[in-house]
């Protein structure tokens, strides 16, 4: 492709005002995040889109080791049987579930479910392993894959199969599992907030939205550029639940046969998408320096073969002074682009991939000693001294993550509205969209309604709200304070 086709390829982002699906599937698809696959509904990770991934992978995993779990691996596959034992779970999962039915030629005695989840096999498992209450907590993490099958897909949000973790915790009394359900959250909290620069609401989930087979499920809940909601991570208390199901029972320290309190949290690839839709505008991705696959590219401008070496000594003497700069998420990532293209093709080809800073160096600035610092978030452009750069970039890098977490949580506030009225509430949502605090008196009946005519779900009961006695806005019974409903991925 030449730089004139390309500068056209890139320029055919759809702009997010004009149409914010396509403009997302445009900047996954064109900054080579993932591609559509043979297998229906089930994507390919590229190499940047997988590096964006590892990042918040690495990060959540150190969470998940700080506080005391450890990674096992369960298999791909779970017996009918199994899946069937906790019924409210069977009953959410069954109509997404995988079966395999045929393997070495012939018809298995009893159905394998793809896993759509864990919790049914692990269960079956570590019965055999929680004797006595010496044995608790058990507190596991697996990284896998899961299958849903997902009527309609997208790529990262919503895909049949998709990459995650999944903890799954026993423990000997309802507290402690009380305690590691907050722990879940807490790690999610963190690793949106500060490694993807994604601003959260944390809270609980109505009945309606609480995962299968649990009895409750915190969540965080985070706005994106189009004032949608997306789920940005659960954590699910089980209580005995699928203890009982699958019988496992310790001796506690009174000398009575208990079953263990359990839990489960997932964090997946889907976070991928909501960094792309967090932070995101109309020339393609905005990352946060933290997940960043590239934090600075340095560009050479020349026209001649004197200008090229003059440039070109300057440039290594400058990378020479990167080896050593350490950023908060590791050594400094940078790459020099000496591709033979204009540096109009470069500029586009970088902020369409969400790099940080763009570093220009030209002759001019050569013999001024500097170089020209570009930020891609609100392309700030300044002159800047090459010598001693390096040793402020991870300052500047920092100041860049602070920036883009603090403009997302100007972005959510801005956008978050009170309603009273059920009249006032759809104008809202209809005219600004966003996320509404409306009363709701905690009938599911209620919330049914509201979905079933704005489209609209109760994201969550958030902690962090005020008390506040109102009356709800569908059925004016009371309510005790305001709960956030919103449109949502
Ligand atoms: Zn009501």
């Amino acid at each position: 492709m030449s730089s004139e086709q390309q500068s056209r390829f890139v320029a055919s982002i759809t702009p997010q005002s004009q149409d914010f699906p396509a403009w997302y599937n445009d900047v996954v698809l064109k900054a080579q995040l993932a591609d559509y696959s043979p297998v229906r509904g089930c994507m390919v990770i590229r190499p940047y889109g997988y590096a964006i991934w590892e990042s918040m992978r690495d990060e959540l995993d150190r969470h998940i080791k700080r506080t005391g779990h450890e990674n096992v691996y369960f298999p791909l596959f779970v017996p009918r049987s199994l899946l069937e034992k906790e019924a409210e779970h069977v009953e959410g999962f069954n109509p997404q579930v995988a079966w395999v039915t045929h393997a070495g030629g012939e018809e298995l005695a009893e159905p394998l479910a793809v896993r759509p989840t864990s919790e049914a096999i692990i269960a079956e498992v570590v019965k055999d392993w929680i004797q006595s209450y010496r044995d608790l907590p058990v507190l596991y993490n697996l990284w896998n894959n899961v299958v849903r099958w997902e009527l309609r897909t997208r790529l990262f949000l919503r895909t049949a199969e998709f990459l995650w973790q999944e903890a799954h915790t026993f423990h000997a009394t309802e507290q402690e599992a009380a305690d590691e359900v907050a722990t879940g959250l807490e790690a999610y909290r963190a690793v949106s907030e500060e490694w993807l620069a994604i601003p959260v609401i944390r809270g609980v989930k109505t009945a309606a939205e609480t995962f299968p087979g649990a009895v409750y499920t915190h969540t965080i809940e985070a706005m994106m550029r189009d004032r949608k909601a997306l789920q940005a991570g659960t954590s699910h208390m089980l209580g005995q639940n699928f203890a009982h199901a699958a019988g496992i029972k310790f001796l506690d320290r009174d000398n009575q046969q208990k079953a263990p309190f359990g839990t489960s949290w997932g964090f997946s690839t889907r976070m991928v998408g909501a960094t792309i839709m967090a932070h995101g505008d109309d020339s393609g991705l905005v990352l946060p320096p933290n997940v960043a696959p590239t934090q600075l590219v340095i560009v050479p401008i020349f026209r001649t073969d004197v200008d090229r070496q003059t440039v070109s000594a300057a440039i290594e003497t400058f990378e020479r002074s990167l080896a050593d700069v350490m950023t908060a998420s590791g050594p400094l990532r940078w790459k020099t682009d000496w591709r033979e293209e204009s540096p109009g093709f470069k500029f586009n080809h970088w902020e369409l991939r969400g790099v940080p800073f763009r570093l220009e160096i030209g002759p001019r600035d050569v013999a001024a000693g500097q170089g020209v610092l570009v930020r891609r978030v609100d392309r700030d452009k300044q002159p800047v001294p090459l010598d001693g750069l390096a040793a402020q970039l991870p300052e500047l890098l920092s100041a860049y993550q602070a920036g883009i977490f603090q403009r997302a949580l100007d972005f959510q506030v801005e956008n978050t509205h009170l309603a009273d009225t059920y009249a006032e509430f759809k104008a809202v949502l209809e005219k600004d969209g966003g996320f509404l605090m409306a009363p709701w008196c905690g009938d599911a009946e209620c919330e049914k309604q509201v979905n079933a005519e704005t489209g609209a779900t109760i994201r969550v009961i958030p902690f962090d709200a005020p008390d506040e006695p109102g009356k709800c806005m569908i059925c004016g019974n009371d309510s005790p304070r305001r709960v956030l409903f919103a449109r949502a991925y």
